[in-house]
């Protein structure tokens, strides 16, 4: 029988990859997220001193890097090293949007996506996945929030983690927004609906009401 793809996206902190998580569990699928690849680049790049518009530079370390994810999607291990954690750091937050913006470097991670999709019941998550990764998702689902919303959930999930550290709520809502900037505005794959995407405004749901409605469009498609 022909594998399900589901593709989620929207801007950040819409609580795409809590949702996915929570679907895939559910639902049987292999969970992948893949901004935790374009963080694990940018992560790659600070770590060696890189500049962030060296795009030769940054090309080679995307094509020789390997991506291996945990059975719940959770984990990511970066040249087989668990790079969880780094990859959420404020200084990866801040540069990650420009790095993404490298035509080719996507072109590299996009292959890699896709062939980590092959063969497999898939839920992935980003910024263009409805669009250019799975563009023959059984199912595409866009998820947005009030701006407010997004930062207030990104910032109490640091508070919850003990990551905020001397990052404010300011900070963090600052960066949200200069985030979207430069993904919708970027020339290759920008941060757009799909035409045939399923919109959900998730500001006043709760995450299993998202989970359920997702659920329940899974359900419709694969009867
Ligand atoms: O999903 P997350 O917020 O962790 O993604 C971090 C960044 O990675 C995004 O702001 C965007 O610049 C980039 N990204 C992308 N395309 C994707 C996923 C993420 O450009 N498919």
């Amino acid at each position: 029988m022909k594998n399900i793809s589901v593709a989620i996206d929207g801007p950040a902190g819409a609580g795409k990859s809590t949702v996915a998580k929570k679907v895939a569990k559910k639902m049987d699928l292999l969970y992948i997220d893949t901004g935790a690849m374009y963080r694990a680049i940018t992560f790659l790049v600070l770590q060696e001193g890189i500049a962030i518009d060296d795009e030769q530079k940054i090309i080679n370390i995307a094509k020789n890097t390997t991506f291996d994810f945990s059975k719940d999607g959770s984990e990511i291990f970066v040249n087989g090293e668990n790079r969880s954690k780094e990859i959420r750091t404020p200084m990866v937050s801040e540069n990650v949007s420009f790095v993404s913006q490298i035509g080719a470097l996507r072109t590299v991670l996009v292959n890699a996506q896709q062939k980590l999709a092959d063969n497999h019941d898939v839920i992935m998550d980003g910024r263009d996945i409805g669009t250019h990764v799975l563009p023959k998702a059984d199912l595409k689902v866009f998820l947005t929030a009030s701006v407010e919303e997004r930062a207030t959930r990104r910032f109490e999930e640091l508070s919850r983690q003990n990551k905020a550290g001397s990052v404010t709520f300011e900070a963090v809502k600052k960066n949200i927004i200069q985030r979207d900037t430069i993904d919708s505005n970027r020339e290759q794959a920008p941060l757009v609906k799909a035409e045939d995407a399923v919109e959900i405004d998730t500001t006043t749901l709760t995450t299993n009401e998202v989970v359920d409605r997702i659920i329940s469009l899974i359900r419709k498609i694969h009867r």
